[in-house]
Formats: structure tokens, C-alpha cells, sequence
């Protein structure tokens, strides 16, 4: 009985964060866009505005 789905979907991507280190701490945040509840493997800087994966991609500059 090993039918567990598949396990190609994601390969070769997030294999070294989550197997170098074991777990990441995730801290709660706010998005200070779009102000959706969202997790940072940092901790939130109140000085610094965090922001929730979709919104940090929108600010990110497309390198093509
Ligand atoms: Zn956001």
C-alpha cells in the first residue's frame, strides 16, 4: 500500500531549504499591502514592512 501521490510535482526545488536545516520557524504577519495575515521565516521588523508572498513577488522586479 505505498500510493501516496505524487511526489514529482515540486523535485529539485525546495529540497535544500527543508532538508539543511529541519524546520523554519514561521512568524505571523501582517501584509502591509494588501493587510492578509501571512507567515515570514523572519522575524516581522516593525520598522519594516512585511509582505505576504504574493505581494513580495508584485514588488519584486521581474529579472526578464
Ligand atoms: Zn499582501
Amino acid at each position: 500500500m505505498e500510493r501516496k501521490g505524487s511526489q514529482s510535482k515540486e523535485r529539485g526545488f525546495s529540497r535544500e531549504r527543508d532538508y539543511s536545516r529541519g524546520p523554519q520557524t514561521m512568524y505571523k504577519a501582517k501584509c502591509s499591502d494588501c493587510g492578509e495575515e501571512t507567515e515570514v521565516p523572519f522575524k516581522p521588523d516593525p520598522d519594516r514592512p512585511v509582505y505576504c508572498r504574493e505581494c513580495y513577488a508584485k514588488r519584486k522586479p521581474k529579472r526578464y
